[in-house]
């Protein structure tokens, strides 16, 4: 039985007409299941009594069920979800300030149930891959933080952004990532343009290629390193694709007006975050239209690092100020509930 958040928009209008359904069809239903947020067949109030009834027998609607919700102190609220095969994956909201008084979010999507890269700092990588995740898991975690937020006025939203930087490797997961992403585009459905989006990769050649020529989505790298020698350490799996060819990929892809790559350095105290690889790093990515997020460790149980310094931090953002460099310290959100990638679910096992 088909699971209709898996359907694109063109693939619900050839499965509604196989079935002998008007053209017109698709679109209502998909505005039900997408705008609407619609979790069955009934309430489709302008679709016709038979399609309803073909619907509830040929197909269905698959939310992913909250197994827990963490909400932090700063408004941070991390959902452990449980996909239909008891799978488990996380998401999380993000409040950005709120100007006239009303909050906006930001949301963490996963795209992958574990993740293969096994980056040594990171809980998700110590769990391994299980299995990538459908186009409608991807964006089912949409709805539910929606529906979390009583977000259901699609021309005035508060769920503002999309990063891609919860579980898993979003550019291992191309073909469903990309037909996620094409689906949000759609103004009769999510409607997410382009720059509200962020996919943050650590750096697959294939997946970088094909994500710039369709424009789909604004770009981070997860970078952690200046150096292939050090970077090979950190994240051993995606230091196999060599920092100078992550670089020269980088400066050939295709960018919008003002749009810029954002590089993401994850502060590992004494590992990466002393002055020498400030500068180092400085000398690397100024060659390219970038701007840096310096992100702080967030301790994972069982990994060999431990935070930095807040001394060390600010010496790392002022180095890299003092060479020109748009670093800004992405002030850790939600630490109190672990919301790092990958930390809830890690937390569960252990429970
Ligand atoms: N796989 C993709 C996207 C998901 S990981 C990637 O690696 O880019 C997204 C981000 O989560 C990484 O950039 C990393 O900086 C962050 N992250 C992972 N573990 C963390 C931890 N323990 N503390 C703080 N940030 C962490
Ligand atoms: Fe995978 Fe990203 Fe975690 Fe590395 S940091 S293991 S690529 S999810």
């Amino acid at each position: 039985m088909v699971d209709l958040l898996d359907l694109t928009l063109p693939e619900l209008e050839q499965w509604l007409q196989e079935r002998g359904e008007p053209r017109f069809r698709a679109v209502q239903v998909w505005q039900w299941l997408w705008q609407r947020m619609a979790r069955d067949f009934d309430c489709m109030s302008n679709v016709s009594k038979a399609c309803r009834a073909l619907l509830a027998a040929e197909a269905r609607i698959t939310w992913p069920e909250v197994a827990r919700v963490q909400e932090s102190t700063d408004g941070t609220t991390k959902f452990l979800l449980r996909l239909e095969d008891g799978a488990m994956v996380e998401t999380v909201l993000i409040p950005s300030d709120s100007r006239d008084g009303v909050r906006r979010w930001t949301q963490c999507l996963s795209s992958q149930v574990g993740c293969a890269m096994g980056c040594t700092f990171c809980a998700t990588g110590s769990m391994g891959f299980e299995r990538n995740m459908r186009m409608g898991e991807i964006l089912g975690q949409i709805l539910v933080a929606r529906a979390h937020l009583g977000d259901d006025r699609p021309d005035w939203p508060i769920l503002r952004n999309l990063v891609f930087m919860g579980m898993g490797e979003p550019l291992l997961n191309l073909t469903e990532v990309m037909r996620a992403l094409r689906s949000l585009n759609d103004d009769r459905g999510l409607n997410f343009s382009p720059r509200r989006i962020t996919v943050s990769t650590s750096g697959i050649q294939k997946g970088l290629k094909e994500l710039g020529e369709s424009g789909l989505a604004y770009l981070a790298v997860s970078l952690h390193a200046p150096s292939q020698e050090l970077r090979a350490k950190i994240m051993p799996r995606a230091a196999r694709w060599p920092l100078p060819d992550l670089l020269a990929a980088l400066k050939a892809y295709p960018l919008k007006t003002r749009e810029r790559i954002t590089f993401e350095y994850l502060l590992l105290g004494g590992v990466n975050d002393q002055p020498e690889h400030a500068e180092a790093l400085a000398r690397l990515i100024s060659p390219l239209k970038a701007k840096l997020n310096l992100i702080v460790y967030n301790p994972t149980p069982g990994a060999p690092y431990s935070a930095p310094s807040e001394a060390a931090v600010l010496a790392f953002e002022q180095a890299l100020w003092q060479r020109h460099i748009t670093a800004i310290v992405r002030k850790s959100k939600g630490s109190d509930i672990d919301a790092a990638c990958g930390q809830l679910k890690a937390q569960n096992r252990a429970d």
